[in-house]
Formats: C-alpha cells, structure tokens, sequence
C-alpha cells in the first residue's frame, strides 16, 4: 500500500533537486563602490491584458484601462521628479494601446523592458518565439531601444536567441543570481521580486479572479511601512529590493503620495542606488559572471 503523501513528497524533492541544478548563487556579492544597497523600481504595464486574459468583467477591464490612461503617467512623473530611473515590463500589445506613454518613459530614461506579446507565452515553442520577436520588435519601435529584460515566463533558449541578458521573475532568492534553463544550456541573470513586495497584493480587489473572501484593500501607512522594514533590512545587509507596481493599482492619487514619501525616506540612508533593472544586470554580468560552461 503507498501513502499518498510519498508521491507528493517525491514530487518536491525532484522540484528541489531541480532548482539545485538550475540555481547558482553568486559568491561574494557586492554592489559597484559607495553603493550600500539598489532599489529597483519595476512597474507591470499590464493595463486591460491581464485582466481580458483571466476573462474579467467589463469593470475589471475598466481599472485596467485606469491604468494606461492615469495610472502610468502619475508613475513617470514620481520617477522623474525623484531621479528614480525605473523599469517598466511591457507587454507588446500595450504599444499599440498606449504607445505615447511607453515613448514619455522612455525619453525620461526609463528602461521598457518585456512582458510577453499578450501577456502570455504560448505553449508551441515556434509560436513562442513568434510572440517573443513580436513584443520584443514593438518595444524596440516604440521606445527607440532594443529590451535586454523580460518579466516573463519565456523559455531561457527563446530569451538568449533574442539577446535578453535577465529576467525578473521568481524569488529564489533575495539577491540577483543566476538560473540555468533544464538541460543546463542556456543561463540567465534574475533579479527577483517577491510577493510581500507587490501593491497589487495589498490594494487590488478581485485580484487574479479571487473570490470575496480574498478582498484585500490595504491602507497605505499599512504597506509603506512593510515595505520600509524591507528596505532596512535589505540596507543592513548591502541587499536588494525590487518593488513590483502595476500602474492601474499604485498609480492611484493616494499610493503615488505614499510612495513619494517612501522614496524620499530611503533617500536620506547614505549608499542607496535608484538604477534601471539593465544597470543592476550589466553590473551583475560584468563583476560575478556566471561560473558555469554554457556551452
Ligand atoms: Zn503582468
């Protein structure tokens, strides 16, 4: 007789010794000289896509579209009046709906950088690799420069071929380090985010399609102040933080005050770095390359 529990804990394991083969941590991390700790400001420029994906009301689709024609534009305006150069994952499609946003951000030096073509990244690899050059060919058009990063689920052999040199995906650690794809071919940088450091899981209602008693509708003393212990840990530690937003949730009136204060708080600590996620990755590229053959 087998007890279930084997086969879920055999399962874990195989996804344990995976992560172990696929993982490497950079020995010695530092950041370049006089800087104590990067934040990394990364907006999801997701507008309606998410949400037509997930097959959402018109309402949804409504705070969405906030998103685009608000929500995006209070961001670039916060980031430039505090020197902050932020990144923002794009999807393709967001250039044909908003492409006067993705080019402001741009010419404030902002990164865009991927988010998949629709959103999502089809099974078929050769449609993969469609959706890939699709998005990666619109950003490029629209904000004058080629991407070097994704926040994406693409595969790492589609990713290289197209020159993308990271993603930020995943929390396998809180520190940049590197991520090899299943046969051991193709690495990636990543510079992860976590949840507990996304608005979108303190102020979006109805998020990912849950149910009423999945509400969550944070004050913003609440999450300034969760994110402000993060970053004073991370500072001890010569750390790093990067602060997932969705412009349709934190560009609201209220959070864009919030996050001013934040900002100009983690400002007064000596050493604190605001660069692009790109800059993070060539820095991290060019001092700890990955220490594997990936040939
Ligand atoms: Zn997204």
């Amino acid at each position: 007789m087998t007890d279930q529990n084997d086969d879920v804990l055999a399962d874990i394991a195989a996804a344990v010794a995976g992560t172990d083969r696929r993982y490497e941590r950079i020995a010695n991390f530092a950041w370049p000289k006089g800087v104590q700790m990067a934040v990394n400001f990364t907006a999801d420029f997701d507008a309606m896509l998410l949400r037509r994906l997930l097959n959402e009301p018109p309402m949804q689709l409504a705070k969405g579209e906030f998103g685009g024609r608000v929500g995006i534009w209070r961001l670039i305006e916060l980031f430039d009046s505090q020197q902050v150069k932020a990144t923002i994952f794009t999807p393709g499609r967001i250039c044909e709906l908003y492409p006067r946003a993705v080019r402001a951000a741009a010419a404030s030096g902002h990164e865009i950088a991927d988010h998949m073509w629709e959103h999502r990244v089809p099974d078929d690899p050769a449609l993969e690799a469609d959706h890939l050059r699709r998005a990666t060919a619109a950003l490029e058009r629209t904000s004058g420069r080629r991407p070097v990063g994704t926040r994406s689920w693409h595969r790492h052999e589609a990713l290289v071929r197209e020159g993308y040199i990271y993603n930020s995906h995943g929390s396998a650690d809180h520190l940049p380090h590197y991520e090899y794809d299943k046969d051991g071919k193709n690495c990636l940088l990543n510079l992860p985010f976590h949840y507990a450091i996304d608005d979108a899981m303190f102020y979006s209602f109805a998020w990912l399609g849950s149910g009423n008693a999945a509400q969550r509708i944070t004050d913003t003393d609440r999450v300034m102040d969760l994110w402000w212990q993060a970053f004073q840990q991370q500072y001890a530690q010569g750390g790093y933080l990067n602060i997932c937003m969705h412009p349709f949730v934190s560009g609201r009136a209220l959070r864009i005050a919030a996050l001013e204060k934040l900002i100009q708080r983690m400002k007064t600590f000596p050493g604190v770095w605001f660069p692009t996620c790109a800059d993070v990755a060539r820095h991290c590229l060019q001092a700890f390359p990955a220490g594997r053959a990936t040939a």
